[in-house]
This record gives structure tokens, sequence and C-alpha cells, in this order.
């Protein structure tokens, strides 16, 4: 990972960098920052610079055999320790759950302690960083580093470290020459002093609103409205908006789909037109309708990248999929075009405070019609 590709954090990076620039590395530091705010990012993107044989300017060159390696989460000198759980025998060591590691961060790298402990499918364990893994770590510290200038040691969740910590004082007061750790936590009062005392603490600030917007507009693909949304409710917190991102899609999705049927069968499960225009009205708030038009408009978009380019072009679901290829076999290219104009116009009337209701009741007959008569069936 490189330091650019990183939400926000500017000036910590640059002093990171000018730490290696000046040759004042400390050789044991803690990234204190809140869940979601980048802090793990941010230790694998500086172990990836210190390791970088070829580094350009402010971040690493993102191609050399070291970060190449590093960027993979394999390179042999950077190691990662982080709370395991019992489920592969009874003294369980982060190597043993490498795998899982290197995918829950390739899948979301602000990911937090719960949704590690679930990828492990131990919902009900604790995790821990054990007595064993500690004295690895001291033994491992006699070898010298394998390839690159920098033996580093990434702990994330130092909470978890508990009273084992002591048994790392030593190391973390005197690591052998260029040995690095990195130690990553949300709460110092969760730390023992004695630890404390012998790292130097750098906090890592919570993310800016603005920060946070342009990251799930640019990266996510969510709405402008709905990424302004999102940031007032997360404090900062990109894992906590990633997850509340995801869940607006789902219920957009499930909703957007359910009006389709119901447009289609005159009612589904039991909900007339009248019923789901209702419960719309009373159930979501204004930016939360349009946020429902918006779908229907994306998902008309993904119909058309669909039959022009393919399915490997095309970001659906299994469900969403089905219905855009069903869309394209069914539907001219002139009611596709209908239904598109049909949702901008509703978006802009929706904006202009028309009365949600009767709006939807409008979009929802008109949908019928035109799907009944091109004799779409949806299952
Ligand atoms: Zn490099």
């Amino acid at each position: 990972m490189q330091f650019k590709n990183i939400i926000g954090q500017e000036s910590l990076k640059q002093q990171l960098v000018l730490s290696v620039l000046n040759k004042r590395v400390p050789h044991a530091i803690m990234l204190l920052g809140q869940e979601g705010s980048g802090h793990l990012s941010l230790a694998v993107a500086f172990a990836q610079y210190l390791n970088c044989e070829n580094r350009i300017g402010d971040d690493s060159c993102g191609e050399c055999t070291s970060c190449i390696k590093a960027q993979k989460l394999i390179h042999p000198d950077i190691h990662f320790i982080y709370p395991v759980v019992s489920t592969k025998g009874s003294k369980p060591k982060s190597t043993d759950f490498i795998e899982e590691w290197r995918k829950a961060f390739f899948e979301n790298p602000y990911f937090n302690i719960q949704d590690w402990i679930e990828s492990l499918d131990a919902e009900n364990k604790q995790g821990n960083i054990t007595v064993e893994e500690c004295h690895e770590i001291i033994r491992s510290l006699n070898f010298k580093s394998f390839e690159s200038i920098y033996k580093i040691y990434i702990i994330w969740m130092a909470e978890f470290l508990g009273k084992e910590g002591n048994i790392l004082l030593k190391s973390f007061e005197e690591p052998p020459a260029d040995t690095i750790f990195i130690l990553i936590a949300n709460n110092e009062e969760q730390i023992l002093p004695t630890v404390l005392s012998r790292l130097q603490i750098i906090k890592v600030p919570r993310l800016k609103d603005e920060e946070i917007i342009y990251r799930l507009e640019i990266k996510e693909g969510v709405a402008n409205r709905d990424a302004h949304a999102i940031a007032r409710q997360v404090d900062g917190n990109y894992n906590e908006a990633l997850k509340l991102a995801k869940n607006s899609e789902d219920d957009n999705e499930k909703m957007y789909l359910l009006f389709l049927r119901i447009c289609l069968k005159g009612n589904h499960e039991g909900k007339s037109l009248i019923d789901f225009c209702e419960k719309i009205n009373a159930d979501l708030g204004r930016e939360n309708m349009k946020g429902l038009l918006r779908y229907g408009l994306d998902l008309m978009r993904e119909v058309f990248v669909l039959e022009h380019l393919g399915e490997s072009k095309v970001r659906l679901t299994e469900n969403e999929l089905k219905l855009a290829q069903y869309m394209n076999q069914r539907l001219s290219f002139h009611s596709k075009e209908e239904i598109v104009k049909r949702l901008e116009e509703s978006c802009f009337h929706l904006e202009r405070n028309a009365n949600p209701k009767i709006l939807f009741m409008n979009l929802g007959i008109f949908l019928s019609h035109l799907l009944k008569r091109n004799e779409v069936v949806l299952t």
C-alpha cells in the first residue's frame, strides 16, 4: 500500500516520511487513533516506504521487488501480529491466520476487531495476542532481516497484548539495529503504562467529513448527497461509512425490486402499489426517497452497460444481473430510455417538494404499463 492510497492524514504521512529522510525513524512507535481513522493502513504504507528500494520523494515506488511483496502482505521482513482465536489449536499465533488476515485487509483495510473476529467464524470467541506469540517475536528478533534493510513488526490492536506486553518491554526499549515496532491501538487506557512509556506515541486524527465524502464518491461510487449524509453520521470512522454505504445500497436494492414486482403483478406478498407508496411515505425521509430513485437510475445505466459492453463491465449483484439481463431481452432501447426519463423527472419533482405518495404512485402506474406492454415477467 502506498501513502497516496490512504484517505487524508496528509500531515501525518509527511511526518513519517520526514523521519526516514532525516534518518530519525523511532524504533518503537504507537499509532493511536480511533477506529476507522486508517492507522493500520498508515503502518502498512510506512513499512513499505521504509523498505522500498526506489523511494520517490514522499512515497514508495510501488514497483520494486520489496514494494510488490509489501503490497501483497507477503514481505518476509514485515511481520504482522494481531489478536487470534483458538479455532486452530490451543496456542494460536498470527501466522496461523495469515491467509484470513490478508483477505480481511484487501477487502477493507479499515476493518475493526469485531469484523476481524467475525471473519474467523468465531463470533463468540475473544481475540487474544498470546504469550506464545510474544515469545515467538523475541525469538525471531535474533535473526537478521531476510531481504530488506528494516525488519518491521506491525502489532495491530495492541490493547490485546494485555499483561503479555511486559514480555516485550526490553524489545521495545532496545530492539536490534534496523528493527522497528509499529503498534496500532484505539484506546491507550487499555495499554500497560510500562508499554506506553517505551513507545513514541503518534496520534492519528479522525478523518474529516470532506475526506470521507470524497473517498465514498470516487472509490465507492456513492452519490454525493448520500456520501454527505453518511459522513455526518460516522464521526470520521471510514469503516462505519463503508458499512452504511453498503447497507443503504442493499436496502435500495430490496425496495426497488419489490417496487418493480408490485408494478408488474398489481401486488406482491400481499402489498399493493398503494400500500407500497404509503409505506415509502411513512418510512423514508426525502433524502432516502431520492436515494431509491437514484438507485433505479444507476440500475438502468448498468442495464445499458451490460447490453453494450458485456457482463465483465457491470457492478451488479446476482439479483440485479438477472433483472438487467431480462430487461435487455424484453425491452426496446426506446422503452429503457422512457424509464430513465421518467425516473429523472421523478427525481426532479421530488427535489421540488412534490407529494411523494402521488409521485411514486404515478411512477408505479407508468412502470406497470410499460413492463406489462413488453410482457416482462419477474419471478
Ligand atoms: Zn519500491
